[in-house]
Parts: structure tokens; sequence; C-alpha cells
């Protein structure tokens, strides 16, 4: 079977990610395992931050790696939070103080112009040098509202609302968010270039 090292230490991604893997034939491992240090997430884009991500848990591993990016881009802030999703209101921020943060930044904001859109990255390299990742993508169409609804999910969930369900992405159940978001979107994307084999 082939090795591969996952450039995350979230154990629902490693369950979701290796069960996908093990039918290609390919062996998953936390970077955990390998005692990897984290690295610093110093891109401007998804794209950057998860090549980033799996060149430095294959330059420690020296196996091929795998590592995924996620945010959330609203259009009338220019695309913020973006890449700071998670630590929009600060480095230690919790789902709380990034929600809180958002809303107050789009009190003034009509609603008809608080689009938003989930994105997710997913990159396989075939080794630290790799000079042509695989990159899989996945976005999610949606609207910011000002109180949140919705108990599912985690993150921006409670405030990103689906116009085409009429609800929240907290309101739906775990499988339906799979089979609709940007990071199964990506996943699916990355299955499709697998069972056409990684050349
Ligand atoms: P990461 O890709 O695990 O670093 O996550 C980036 C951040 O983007 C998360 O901490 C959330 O704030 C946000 N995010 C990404 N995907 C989702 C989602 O599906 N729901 C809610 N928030 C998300």
């Amino acid at each position: 079977m082939n090795q591969l090292v996952l450039a995350s230490g979230n154990a629902g991604k490693l369950r979701e990610l290796s069960a996908l893997l093990k039918d290609f034939g390919y062996e998953l491992h936390p970077q955990s395992a390998f005692q990897v240090p984290e690295a610093k997430e110093t891109g401007t884009t998804f794209v950057e931050n998860a090549i980033i991500k799996a060149r430095n848990a294959a330059e420690h591993t020296g196996l091929a790696a795998l590592a995924d990016d996620s945010g959330i881009e609203v259009d009338a802030l220019q695309g913020a939070p973006g890449v700071y999703s998670a630590r929009f209101a600060g480095v230690d921020a919790n789902d709380q103080a990034n929600n809180a943060l958002l809303v107050k930044k789009l009190t003034t904001v009509p609603a008809e112009l608080r689009t938003a859109r989930y994105r997710a990255v997913i990159v396989l390299l075939r080794h630290s040098a790799d000079p042509s990742p695989v990159i899989c993508e996945g976005s999610w169409e949606g609207m910011i509202q000002l109180e949140p609804s919705g108990e599912g999910g985690f993150g921006y969930d409670p405030l990103f609302f689906l116009p085409t369900l009429n609800c929240t992405s907290a309101e739906l159940s775990a499988e339906e968010k799979n089979r609709l978001s940007h990071r199964g979107q990506a996943l699916q994307q990355l299955k499709e270039r697998l069972s056409r084999g990684i050349k």
C-alpha cells in the first residue's frame, strides 16, 4: 500500500480522508506520528497555504503528503476573512468571536450585498520538490445573515444562509452538508483524480 502523510492533526479529517484513500490503495498517517512541526501558514491564498503545509509534511517524512485549507470569502469585505477565517478576531479567536466580528463588520451592509462563499482546497504533493501539485478545489455560495440559526456544523455555519435551501449550513444534516459543501466538492475531485491514477 502507498504511504501518505496528512498535514493536519484534525481527527475528523484523518478519518474521512483515510476511508476515501483506502479504496485507492493509500494508507494515510497523521503528521503527528512523525513529530512534524506545524508549518507557518504565511500564504495569502488557500492554494499557497495548502502547499506550504503539504511541503512541510513531505520534507519531514520523505512521504507523499496531503493538506487542505479552507475559509470563507465575503464580497462586501473584499474577500476577507479568506485565509484568515480561523483567526479573523485574533490568533486564539474562537468561532463565537469570529462570528461576532463578521456580524459587526456587516451590520450596515444591505442583505442583498452580503454575498459570500466557502472555499476548500486539497493538495497532494508526490514529494517535497513536486513541481506540479495535484490541486482539488470546491466552492459553495451563500449569503451572510446577521442572526445565527442552527446548531450543526462549526465555524461560520450559523451565519451562512443558503438561499436555494432557505436555511443556514448549520441547519443541514452532516450528510447533506458533506454532499453540497466546498469540502465535499474538493474531496469528490480528489476521488476523480485518484481513480484516473496520479501520475
Ligand atoms: P481550516 O481549513 O481547517 O484551517 O479552517 C479554516 C476556517 O475556515 C475554519 O476555522 C472556519 O472558521 C472556516 N471554515 C472552513 N470551512 C468551514 C465550514 O464548512 N463551516 C464553517 N466554517 C468553515
